[in-house]
């Protein structure tokens, strides 16, 4: 499970150790933005609150994650998660859904607050596979996403307003995770400043340690 704040990575380090691992990578944000895409239900009712920067209830996200998990490919290889949980609540509930093993590890990706609100302002991100770009490492194609194909676009809550409230639901509801997971013993925390390739040989290097094996080099992005 990978934590950080807005903007610290965590999709395109999500992204690529799905590659590295090849497990599923799952991402609340990505499959609530999906809803939204596809006019479900879900994302006609998620659409405003995501917008506004809030957080979705608990209920809601932990009853889509325990669907997604619940798929063969997660099931067979296991899986990144993405975005939750937000809250020591979700991840109670997380622990719950997993019981009797929980997650393996949980990944802080550390990055100043001035550096990922710089980030954000210039981050862009696939519609449809949820691929990260930015202004200045933008798609080769006219903003076609260079994976799927998609619509690279600006995320509809990387707005000021939005953008400031979620790092304050991060830093009251989310931070508080590092501790929790401390406590457990499942906690390994990375220094996500460098360039992406730099950030996922520490992450890899974490994961690694703590299977007791030695690191898989991290392959370089085509
Ligand atoms: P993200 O792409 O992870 O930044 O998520 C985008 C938005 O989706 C968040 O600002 C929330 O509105 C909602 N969301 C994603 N994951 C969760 C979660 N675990 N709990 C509550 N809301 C969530």
């Amino acid at each position: 499970m990978v934590l950080g704040k807005q903007g610290a990575g965590k999709g395109t380090q999500c992204v690529r150790l799905s590659h590295h691992y090849v497990v599923p990578h799952v991402s609340t944000g990505d499959m609530l933005r999906a809803a939204v895409k596809s006019g479900t239900p879900l994302g006609a009712k998620a659409k405003e609150t995501m917008d506004r920067g809030e957080l979705l209830g608990d209920d809601i996200i932990m009853e889509m994650v325990a669907q997604r998990i619940a798929e063969p490919d997660a099931r067979a290889r296991g899986f990144i998660l993405d975005g939750c949980p937000r809250t020591t609540h979700q991840a109670e509930m997380l622990a719950q859904l997993l019981a009797p093993i929980d997650i393996d590890l949980a990944i802080d990706i550390d990055v100043p607050t001035r550096q990922v609100l710089r980030r954000l302002a210039d981050r862009r991100v696939c519609m449809d596979c949820g691929a990260n770009y930015s202004t200045s490492a933008p798609p080769k194609v006219n903003w076609t996403c260079d994976v799927c194909g998609g619509e690279v676009v600006q995320r509809q809550d990387d707005t000021e307003a939005a953008i400031e409230r979620r790092l304050d639901l991060y830093e009251h509801q989310t931070a508080p995770l590092i501790d929790w997971y401390e406590a457990r013993g499942q906690m390994a925390r990375v220094n996500g400043v460098g360039t992406a390739d730099a950030v996922l040989a520490r992450i890899i290097r974490a994961i690694e340690e703590r299977r007791g094996g030695r690191p898989k080099a991290a392959r370089r992005r085509r």
